[in-house]
């Protein structure tokens, strides 16, 4: 049963390695909201006073963005 001690320490340092990939993929606006601050970016604050955020550094995470391109109705 050596292969599935193999097969399962694999696996654990995939998981680990992809932890710290979701942490870094932090936006200035959550870098700063996590200090307790706000973000200093002018078109942070400029997004903010009209009460959003700004799209600029926090664009929208599509769960599956595989283009095929010329699809556009
Ligand atoms: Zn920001
Ligand atoms: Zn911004």
């Amino acid at each position: 049963m050596k292969l599935i001690k193999t097969l399962m320490a694999a696996l654990w340092i995939s998981v680990l390695l992809t932890i710290p990939a979701f942490a870094a993929d932090k936006t200035c606006c959550e870098k700063a909201k996590a200090d307790g601050k706000v973000c200093s970016h002018k078109c942070c604050v400029a997004a903010k006073k009209d009460g959003k955020v700004c799209e600029k550094c926090n664009p929208k995470q599509k769960p599956d963005s595989n283009k095929t391109g010329g699809q556009n109705k």
